[in-house]
């Protein structure tokens, strides 16, 4: 697995929607490449914050858009 097969994966792999198989190859990259092992984090730890909005003030879905919007655009500034 490179990279970019990797990276398709990430979402997936928070939600826990990969196939062993997939997970197995995901994680074996993970190991090796830290770029992705990183943006792996911060997708899960997007994914924590956004799950903690909902339980907390109970939001509706366009809030939770916006948030994942406003995350998606600061992690492009950074890199
Ligand atoms: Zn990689």
């Amino acid at each position: 697995m490179n990279c970019n097969e990797a990276l398709v994966l990430i979402s997936a792999a928070v939600d826990g929607e990969l196939s062993i198989t997939e997970e197995q190859h995901f994680l074996q990259h993970l190991s090796k490449c830290g770029e992705c092992y990183s943006e792996f984090e911060e997708a899960q730890k997007t994914k924590m914050i956004i799950r903690e909005i909902i339980v907390r003030f109970n939001a509706p879905q366009t809030l939770i858009n916006s948030v994942m919007q406003l995350t998606s655009l600061s992690q492009k500034e950074t890199s």
